[in-house]
């Protein structure tokens, strides 16, 4: 095998510095404070103050009602797993370390889907409806970032 220092500096593993798992870039007010509420370590999805319907992603108007009144209502956090992949390349190197990891869609209780990772999963338990409870993973210096744990029935 080639010594290291006669390989070109962008193969050299040595003193290459893995970057960090990229954070969310809110392109919106709304979505912002959706990130932010986060940060205390609960869920928050806006319910139309109109129809009552919850909604996420974040936006400005119902999508049943097209009111434009909101507020924000705190979730259970519990949900179930709606659809799942295990991720097998990283195609982001802060992630090569987790792989197999798993992207998932968690339906919550309030009826709301999001996108998110699986945390402390094995084969045996994936399955279609899996209750899961959010829990904040830190990234960065100190962002708290919903990720879901299996929980008992
Ligand atoms: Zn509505």
């Amino acid at each position: 095998m080639k010594d290291e220092q006669d390989l070109p500096p962008k193969m050299r593993t040595s003193g290459q510095k893995v970057p960090g798992k990229p954070l969310p870039r809110p392109q919106d007010p709304v979505e912002q404070e959706f990130w932010e509420r986060c940060q205390d370590g609960h869920l928050y999805f806006q319910r139309c103050g109109n129809c009552g319907l919850f909604r996420h992603l974040p936006r400005y108007m119902c999508a049943k009602c097209g009111s434009p009144e909101y507020s924000w209502e705190r979730s259970s956090g519990k949900g179930t797993l709606y659809s799942w992949t295990v991720t097998h390349q990283a195609l982001h190197p802060a992630f090569a370390a987790e792989i197999p990891f798993v992207a998932a869609v968690v339906e919550l209780e309030e009826g709301v889907r999001m996108a998110t990772r699986l945390i402390d999963w094995n084969r045996e338990n994936l399955a279609l409806d899996l209750p899961v409870q959010v829990e904040f993973e830190t990234v960065g210096d100190d962002f708290r970032l919903p990720v879901f744990r299996p929980r008992e029935r």
